[in-house]
């Protein structure tokens, strides 16, 4: 074989019954932005709509989308970013919800739906302090009855309030929940479901919970930076990074990966891989090539286990050596190299 990415779908629905007792009775949005993390949303989607997960978490509209085909009708399905107005059809078309966090997004949506005799469903973005969009406080009353009018004529349904926290620091996440429960109190009646933690406050703050957590990390077994280690968490990377060798150069193996293929060329030097004799240091990363310490009986055609979880760093380990976090390495890999599963 050569060079590629392989996804182990037992481990990530492990992950997903880990997360689903973790949470409970909270729900569990899987969210598969950046085509599921670099996994590749199609066959990600398909097992976790066999594994129960009834709701998705898109960023975008043509993702989202995306979800419905391999996802089918049944699991419900957020989109946070819109571009424009065939976004707002095609979200209405395919029963997607929309999050909506400011005012001239929420009136081009409800125009919309006017014009086409359809009904959104809308989640409500509060900006608790993060400004990464969202309605500001001073707006919150505004945007409610806005949404609220549209509402009893039938051009809206609110869903859900939801926000986004940094989860870096324990009190500013205190006091955007704080915000964010103000927020709420403006929306008490079902069904609107209230949104606010991604994986790290998941896990670690039950009180940041709610009807519903985004999580898209954990799913795939990265943990972010500094987080608690994967055995305590109880989740395991899905992901490893495989290159193969295709040549032997004296006590040196060369693989058919390099910086090209979104490996991080800091690694040399620092990172150990897997070789089919153990660990060896990775000594060279090229634009299209790796060098790896070689080993007894190394063979062009033998599998090397770069990072990940059948390799002696997990993706959150390598990146902590080059000061970055397993997210990003892992969607540096590039979309070119193959996928398997198993
Ligand atoms: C990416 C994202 C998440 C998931 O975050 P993880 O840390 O990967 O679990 C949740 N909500 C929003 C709005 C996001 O963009």
């Amino acid at each position: 074989m050569s060079a590629r990415v392989e996804v182990d779908l037992e481990k990530f629905a492990a992950n997903l019954r880990r997360i689903r007792e973790t949470v409970a009775p909270a729900s569990h949005m899987l969210v598969v932005k950046d085509d599921a993390y670099g996994h590749g949303l199609p066959a990600l989607v398909s097992r976790a709509v066999a594994e129960h997960v009834e709701w998705f978490g898109a960023f975008d509209v043509s993702t989202a989308l995306e979800v419905r085909v391999h996802g089918g009708e049944g699991p419900r399905v957020l989109a946070w970013t819109v571009y424009d107005d065939s976004d707002i059809d095609a979200a209405m078309d395919a029963s997607l919800e929309l999050g909506i966090g400011d005012s001239a997004l929420l009136a081009r949506v409800i125009a919309r739906a006017r014009a086409r005799g359809l009904s959104a469903r809308v989640h409500l973005k509060i900006d608790t302090g993060l400004h990464r969009n969202g309605f500001r406080v001073e707006e919150w009353t505004q945007a409610v009855a806005q949404a609220r009018d549209a509402a009893a004529a039938g051009l809206l349904r609110i869903v859900g309030v939801w926000s986004h926290i940094a989860e870096a620091s324990e009190s500013e996440d205190d006091a955007a929940r704080a915000a964010f429960l103000d927020a709420a109190a403006a929306l008490p009646e079902a069904p609107v479901m209230r949104h606010l933690a991604a994986s790290a406050a998941a896990f670690a703050r039950p009180e940041f919970r709610f009807d519903l957590v985004r999580i898209g990390a954990y799913a795939y077994g990265i943990r972010p930076e500094g987080g608690p280690p994967d055995a305590e968490l109880g989740i395991r990377p899905i992901a490893t990074l495989f290159g193969t060798v295709v040549q032997i150069d004296g006590e040196q193996a060369v693989l058919d990966v390099g910086s090209l293929d979104g490996l991080d060329s800091r690694l040399a030097g620092r990172l150990e891989v897997g070789t089919p004799e153990g660990p060896r240091a990775l000594l060279a990363v090229t634009a299209t090539a790796a060098r790896v310490a070689g080993w007894p009986g190394a063979r062009v055609g033998d599998d090397v286990a770069l990072f990940g979880g059948r390799a002696p760093s997990s993706a959150t380990d390598a990146a902590e050596l080059v000061g970055t976090i397993g997210e990003q390495l892992v969607l540096r890999i590039s979309p070119r190299l193959p996928r398997r599963y198993c």
